[in-house]
């Protein structure tokens, strides 16, 4: 019998291959890169940049094995019950490509335009649908966004909105912070001479459990730019939302 001191060749990657060595779980090589280049990983940052496809398939396929675990330490026995025989596999899925596709993948591409005709009014686009989920608890945060723009030089399609707020939003979030991040995204790609942010949600950790109450929405308000310099152009601004659905007193 001969040994061979060579490894079969691993597939190309555009990554150091001696990242893969043996046994290290995926999520330990993803994080060491992480460490290595000082990218923050909290639970609302964006890894997109930093893994590829075929990462993202083998990070689902250990986040199954973890929550089987979980599922085996709460002692539900998975293997006899046809309702949770899959769960840990759907919720890795879901985990990944749904609920929390705004850390795992890339953020839909929006496109920028000349703002052709010089508008420089106020327009205001809500309510935009928000779902996330609370850091602390993990359960569902659902509410709804309104946005408000005073032009400068750049537009960006109107749906586009929804689409960063969507990214965003599918991450595990603190909703103040949820909304400093999309006002910031905004900002970067169109600089408004104003921008305003509002999100009305109501949080599953204090309806579903703690004190229980389903009533309770939090609100918060981001204005820059002209909303914040401009009474007249804050109050525009919150009564055009009033008539688009918003409304602070329920
Ligand atoms: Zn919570």
């Amino acid at each position: 019998m001969t040994i061979s001191p060579h490894r079969p060749s691993t597939a190309s990657s555009d990554r150091d291959p001696k990242e893969y060595s043996y046994k290290r779980p995926i999520s330990q090589i993803i994080r060491e890169r992480l460490d290595r280049e000082n990218i923050p990983y909290l639970a609302n940052d964006s890894i997109a940049e930093y893994i590829n496809a075929s990462e993202r398939e083998q990070l689902k396929q250990e986040i199954e094995e973890k929550l089987q675990s979980l599922f085996d330490s709460m002692i539900i026995d998975t293997s006899n019950d046809h309702n949770t025989r899959e769960t840990a596999h759907r919720v890795a899925k879901m985990y990944v490509d749904e609920v929390f596709k705004g850390r795992y993948h890339p953020m839909p591409k929006v496109t920028d335009f000349p703002n052709a005709k010089e508008l420089d009014e106020i327009y205001t686009l809500g309510p935009i649908t928000v779902r996330s989920a609370c850091s602390h608890h993990f359960v569902p945060i659902v509410g709804h966004a309104w946005v408000g723009i005073i032009p400068s030089d750049r537009v960006i399609g109107i749906s586009k909105f929804n689409r960063i707020v969507d990214w965003v939003l599918s991450r595990p979030h603190i909703q103040e912070e949820a909304a400093v991040m999309v006002a910031d995204i905004i900002e970067k790609l169109i600089q408004p001479k104003g921008l305003a942010f509002v999100i009305k949600a109501q949080h599953m950790c204090m309806s579903w459990r703690g004190v229980k109450e389903p009533e309770t929405k939090m609100i918060n308000s981001i204005v820059r730019g002209a909303f914040r310099s401009d009474p007249h152009a804050k109050k525009e601004f919150f009564d055009l939302i009033r008539a688009h659905g918003f409304n602070d007193h329920r």
